[in-house]
């Protein structure tokens, strides 16, 4: 394997940083280097220190003036909603049934969960997310499509087949016997194989019955390693709906609660309506809450209390997401813009390397990669963004004005989207200059 050594701005957050000056928190080389072997990070730092360690005559890559930053993270998100994302009009539940589950029943048809996949993976990558969180449809066929094609590219995603068994067109039904048999089906040829994980996937508890929701939790009882993801506290009428059919639950949470679906590797969509309750149980048990800012706008949901739920006594875990199709963009980039001002529409405001933390080292924690994406540490995996904040007229006049990388980073997410990242690292290999348009 031939090693190279990219040079840039290199920026790698260390831990969440308390505030705008709190430097210890990440590490920045203004003439960074970072050398790649065998699709791995095996050195970083200052470019003179990197080109010691990996002598004359090794290939260098200069993306000078460029940031050269971890690969984004998407914590949620439906890949076979690409022709529903931008539906005019509906909130979450009328919004499901009349785009999302017509579409996704097209998932029937394995030729097109493939194509989507395909196309799918093209628009993460160019818009410089190299891991996601992915819902498929409710077919093995769209999960073993997904993963093909995510294994193909040596990307690291999680993903899983969606179980859902009632309130939905026959289409995008299994049963609580199907939906757990395929699951195993799907675990054993694809978890760990290469870098793909496997997720748990039951949609939410209004489209899984109670028999499907034990189902889910003898599923994550088997396979503690595995990631679970769902919703939950999206919209009043999903909660109120809930309830109907749960009867006996204390609230929405205490439904995955009962069937065993709390745990470090849940992935929680949405959490917007959350009582203290709720976020207790949520934090005790080390679950995950996705922020999903442009998907709640969208959909008119609400607004979702980041800094209260970091602050609290018994604060939650949080990722954030793009949630496409309810969501509106593929970019973490302009997810972030929205988040900060559902944030500032809280009252609070988010920092620039909190912003970018969260997009890289946050989400990598909340998904609990961390060991592996998500940094620029040695020994981890290269998957790495480039990023370029004079990508368009507008911005480079902005430029022109800024001063500090805290500017020059709100400025990307402001302003930046697919046309800002330059070029884009999987596993070391470059993926975004590869795409064939
Ligand atoms: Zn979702």
């Amino acid at each position: 394997m031939t090693s190279k050594l990219l040079r840039g701005r290199t920026l790698s957050f260390l831990r969440w940083p308390e505030a705008i000056d709190d430097h210890s928190a990440w590490r920045y080389e203004e003439d960074g280097g970072l050398l790649i072997d065998g699709g791995r990070i095996i050195a970083a730092g200052s470019y003179a220190e990197v080109l010691k360690k990996a002598g004359a005559g090794v290939e260098t890559i200069d993306h000078r003036p460029h940031l050269i930053l971890p690969g984004f993270l998407d914590a949620h998100v439906h890949f076979p909603q690409m022709q529903v994302i931008a539906s005019y009009g509906a909130e979450l539940l009328d919004w499901l049934n009349k785009y999302t589950f017509p579409e996704e029943s097209k998932f029937q048809n394995a030729q097109h969960g493939r194509r989507i996949a395909r196309l799918f993976l093209d628009e993460m990558l160019r818009h410089g997310t190299t891991t996601v969180a992915a819902y498929c449809s409710v077919h093995k066929s769209s999960a073993e499509a997904f993963f093909a094609e995510s294994h193909e590219r040596n990307m690291l995603n999680i993903a899983g087949k969606v179980m859902m068994d009632r309130n939905a067109p026959d289409g995008v039904l299994d049963t609580p016997q199907t939906g757990y048999d395929e699951t195993k089906a799907l675990i054993a040829e694809w978890h760990g194989k290469g870098r793909q994980l496997y997720a748990i996937t039951p949609r939410f508890a209004i489209t899984s019955s109670p028999e499907q929701m034990e189902m889910a939790g003898v599923l994550c009882r088997e396979h503690p390693e595995l990631h679970m993801q769902t919703h939950l506290s999206e919209n009043h009428a999903e909660i109120a709906f809930t309830q109907e059919l749960y009867p006996w639950s204390r609230d929405y949470t205490d439904v995955y609660e009962r069937y065993g679906l709390l745990g470090k590797k849940s992935l929680f969509g949405h959490c917007i309506h959350l009582s203290e309750r709720e976020a207790d149980a949520l934090s005790q048990s080390g679950s995950v809450a996705v922020f999903c800012p442009t998907s709640n706008l969208f959909l008119g949901s609400g607004l979702f209390d980041y800094q209260r739920y970091r602050r609290r006594e018994k604060p939650l875990r949080i990722a954030a997401a793009t949630d496409v199709g309810g969501g509106t963009n593929y970019s973490m980039l302009r997810t972030m813009d929205e988040g900060y001002k559902v944030i500032a529409l809280n009252g609070e405001k988010l920092n620039p390397f909190q912003s970018f933390w969260q997009l890289t080292r946050g989400n990598a924690e909340a998904l609990s990669v961390s060991d592996k994406v998500g940094t620029l540490d040695e020994g981890t995996d290269a998957d790495i963004v480039v990023l370029d904040a004079h990508s368009t007229p507008g911005m480079r006049l902005r430029m022109e004005t800024v001063e500090t990388l805290a500017e020059e980073l709100f400025l990307l997410q402001t302003l930046g989207d697919d046309r800002a990242v330059r070029e884009v690292y999987v596993a070391g290999r470059p993926a975004k200059s590869a795409i064939v348009a």
